[in-house]
């Protein structure tokens, strides 16, 4: 169990450094209104945003921060 574990994640971090990163499924957290979600890299921690279904890509920290603070503020400001 262990063994394939730790196969697991080297497998999985060097998908990473090829630019290959998985989002993680339970970080996945929708921003804002209308289909746009952002997650992270269930690896590396890699914010990603999704593009179309089964489509992410690599954002920056910052782009990941502003969605999530934009989804944030929507909630409070809601009726
Ligand atoms: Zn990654």
């Amino acid at each position: 169990m262990g063994i394939v574990y730790v196969f697991t994640w080297v497998a999985g971090r060097f998908r990473c450094f090829s630019g290959k990163h998985e989002r993680s499924e339970k970080h996945i957290e929708r921003a804002g209104t209308d289909e746009r979600f952002v997650s992270k890299c269930r690896f590396c921690g890699t914010p990603m945003r999704r593009r179309a279904k089964r489509d992410w890509v690599v954002i920056s920290r910052a782009e990941y921060r502003n969605a999530r603070r934009a989804a944030a503020s929507k909630g409070v400001l809601a009726p």
